[in-house]
């Protein structure tokens, strides 16, 4: 029977935070993982160079049925904490946009560095392990796991999300959690590419790998990024953020024109260039292939001065306020994170303690909290790692 100060399941993001930040206390931690390699959605995040955090995080930036239950831990570790250890390990990172923070090579550069914070302190890394039961004691936890009995005092949930099953993303954070008496809200994927089914997949598929400027709503939250058309329906940053607030059959707006009041722009164009063909102006702002495809698909382009006013209005109706229902999302395969969670009114937001059960904590994304897109849910499980790790 091994025995230790903190045990904490799940080697990722908030994990492996949370480990140094303890050991730096001076805590015996065992820190578990059941996949062979910790970290590995640092390694895949940021498309290989990690947008590791945000310069302009705030509470706003995050999704949960308890909104201010993250204010406390990122008032406690902030961008700037973080992005000074960075500095500190002399990783090079720039800026690329919006304040998100990513690295000039390589997201190993990120884990490297956080292996090597827990390597200073002596944290015990097990990969490989499982976890088959735990039970309360009256000192803590007793764990039976793959490597024999593990007694603790505090025991860290670092589990993470639902999404991308294949990186090692299991509910087993949520089953603890339901095992100790917690609420845990249902969950479901976000930051998630739109799937399309109806008459617009053809469009969608024509015009796949096409990125456009746009300004995306739903549920009175816009966005204003690139769309990218795939061959499934919808993706880019503006899509992968609306879909965070989207549940099956919204209504999606994405408004073509984000620079343009739709309706002056052609009314305008049609004084200015009577004879120029609607596909002709179209191919002013969009890709040639767009503008004909859209000019074919949605109007019957003719010159300018043929249009109607109530013709017009249509056009403009399609531009700057293009509706459409999307079928579904590409679920947990794709999605970078999982919405809901474990329930954060029964976890308390200074130390990240269950308010059920004294000794049990939840860090990261097993939360109900989730980050827009941009270096916002890495600094939440910062964040919430180093909180807990003060506690435990
Ligand atoms: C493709 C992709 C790209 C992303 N890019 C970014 C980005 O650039 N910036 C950003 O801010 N966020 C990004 N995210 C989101 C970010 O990766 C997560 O929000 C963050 O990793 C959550 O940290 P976590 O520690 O809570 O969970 P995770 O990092 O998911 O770690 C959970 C750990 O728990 C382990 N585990 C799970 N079940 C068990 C079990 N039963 N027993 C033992 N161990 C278990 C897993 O193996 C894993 O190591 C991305 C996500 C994805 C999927």
């Amino acid at each position: 029977m091994r025995s230790t100060d903190v045990v904490i399941i799940g080697a990722g993001a908030a994990g492996l935070m949370c480990a140094f930040s303890a050991a730096a206390r001076g805590r015996r931690v065992l820190l578990i993982d059941h996949a062979n390699k910790a970290g590995k959605k640092i390694l895949m995040s940021g498309g290989g160079r990690c947008n590791f955090t945000n310069m302009y995080t705030e509470p706003a930036n995050f999704l949960s049925q308890n909104p201010h239950f993250c204010k406390s831990a990122l008032a406690r570790y902030t961008q700037w904490d973080f992005i000074a250890m960075v500095a500190r390990h002399g990783v090079p990172y720039h800026e690329k946009k919006l304040g998100q923070l990513f690295c000039d090579n390589k997201s190993s550069d990120i884990l490297e560095m956080l292996i090597s914070e827990c390597e200073g302190v002596k944290v015990d890394l097990r990969l490989d392990t499982s976890v088959q039961s735990i039970e309360k004691t009256e000192a803590g936890y007793l764990l039976d796991t793959s490597l024999g009995q593990v007694t603790c005092q505090s025991l860290v949930v670092a589990t993470g999300g639902l999404s991308i099953p294949t990186l090692g993303a299991t509910g087993f954070g949520y089953q603890i959690a339901r095992q100790f008496g917690h609420n845990v809200l249902a969950t479901r994927a976000g930051l998630v590419p739109f799937t399309i089914t109806d008459q617009l997949k053809a469009l969608c598929t024509e015009l796949s790998g096409t990125s456009v400027d746009c300004l995306v709503s739903c549920n009175d939250q816009s966005f204003r990024e690139n769309i990218l058309f795939t061959h499934r329906g919808l993706s880019g940053p503006a899509i992968l953020q609306i879909s965070s607030f989207w549940n099956p059959g919204d209504t999606v707006e994405i408004n073509l024109l984000p620079d343009h009041d739709a309706l002056a722009w052609l009314q305008q164009q049609q004084a200015e260039r009577p004879n120029s063909e609607l596909k002709t102006l179209l191919g002013e702002l969009f890709t040639k292939k767009m503008a004909n495809l859209l000019a074919e698909q949605w109007f019957t382009s003719r010159p300018m001065k043929q249009y109607t006013p109530a013709e017009l209005r249509d056009v403009a109706d399609k531009l700057g306020a293009w509706q459409l229902v999307p079928a579904g999302t590409e679920g947990y395969r794709t999605a970078e994170v999982t919405l809901g969670g474990v329930d954060t009114r029964e976890v308390s937001s200074k130390t990240l303690e269950s308010l059920k059960s004294p000794g049990l904590y939840f860090v990261g994304e097993v939360l109900d909290v989730s980050g827009h897109l941009g270096g916002f849910n890495f600094q939440w499980a910062w964040a919430s790692g180093y909180a807990a790790a003060q506690f435990v």
